[in-house]
């Protein structure tokens, strides 16, 4: 799917090609620098998500920001969205029809951003993105995953932080190495 940015807005706000569509109070699409070297893929918006019509915007989201912040990935240097772009009910894991239906919309903000890096966060992104669905995150994080037009970084979903504080460390080691190829991509110009 070839978009422009106004066709991609108008195809999410008024995509009905699943059920998730029924009770979305917004459709969560992305935000972020939209040329970013850097784009960082969750699951699907939260309850807050849905209410603020942004991205990573709840606790897990506050959590990954003070992990950027920290790194000194600054915003500047990312844009975020998801794998499906409204709330599952409770927060559910997506179906795999609901993610098809709505994968075409995160594979046209990649062809728009044209990132250098994707950061998977959690095992449903990793999962769709890498097309690997007894994919173990806990088996595959913190190892790049080369791709003809980028490279992918598979790591833990900011959630996952919240309920295991161990994880913690790890996540900080992957996003090193995010922010490592990240400063040598601003060298190369
Ligand atoms: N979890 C996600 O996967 N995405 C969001 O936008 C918020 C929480």
């Amino acid at each position: 799917m070839v978009l422009s940015w106004d066709e991609l807005t108008e195809g999410c706000k008024n995509c009905t090609r699943c059920e998730l569509a029924n009770n979305r109070r917004n459709v969560v699409i992305g935000r972020g620098n939209v040329n970013a070297p850097i784009i960082l893929v969750g699951e699907g918006p939260g309850e807050q998500e849905d209410i603020q019509g942004q991205p990573f915007v709840g606790p897990a989201g506050q959590l990954l920001n003070l992990l950027l912040c920290a790194l000194m990935i600054k915003e500047e240097d990312y844009y975020i969205a998801n794998i499906v772009k409204c709330r599952p009910p409770q927060n559910r894991d997506p179906k795999d029809q609901e993610a098809e239906k709505c994968l075409p919309f995160l594979r046209a903000q990649v062809k728009l951003i044209q990132p250098k890096i994707i950061v998977c966060m959690g095992r449903i992104a990793v999962k769709y993105i890498l097309k690997d669905k007894d994919v173990r995150i806990t088996k595959i994080r913190g190892q790049w995953q080369e791709r003809k037009d980028f490279l992918i970084m598979p790591t833990f979903h900011p959630a996952a932080l919240l309920r295991d504080e161990s994880k913690k460390i790890l996540m900080w080691e992957d996003f090193k190495k995010v922010k490592q190829r990240l400063e040598g991509i601003k060298q190369e110009g």
